[in-house]
């Protein structure tokens, strides 16, 4: 199950489509965060922010950097 990068509370899904089948990121309800802003970033600005030794990033590809469509839906 994935998990907000900010505060490692478990959240049920990541992002959601909407009927105009656009990506709505989700917030967690324990922080009021988004969950996982990272889903959205290249591979390239993670590895930015991972040099930067921004702990949220690493949250990202430890918990969250494999989550598919299916697996969101879970
Ligand atoms: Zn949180």
């Amino acid at each position: 199950m994935p998990k907000c990068i900010h505060c490692l509370e478990e959240v049920e899904k990541l992002w959601i489509k909407n009927k105009y089948e656009l990506y709505i990121l989700q917030k967690c309800d324990k922080c009021g965060e988004i969950a996982d802003k990272y889903i959205e970033y290249t591979f390239f600005l993670v590895l930015m922010n991972l040099i930067l030794v921004d702990i949220p990033a690493y949250r990202h590809c430890l918990y969250n950097r494999w989550v598919n469509d299916d697996q969101n839906e879970a």
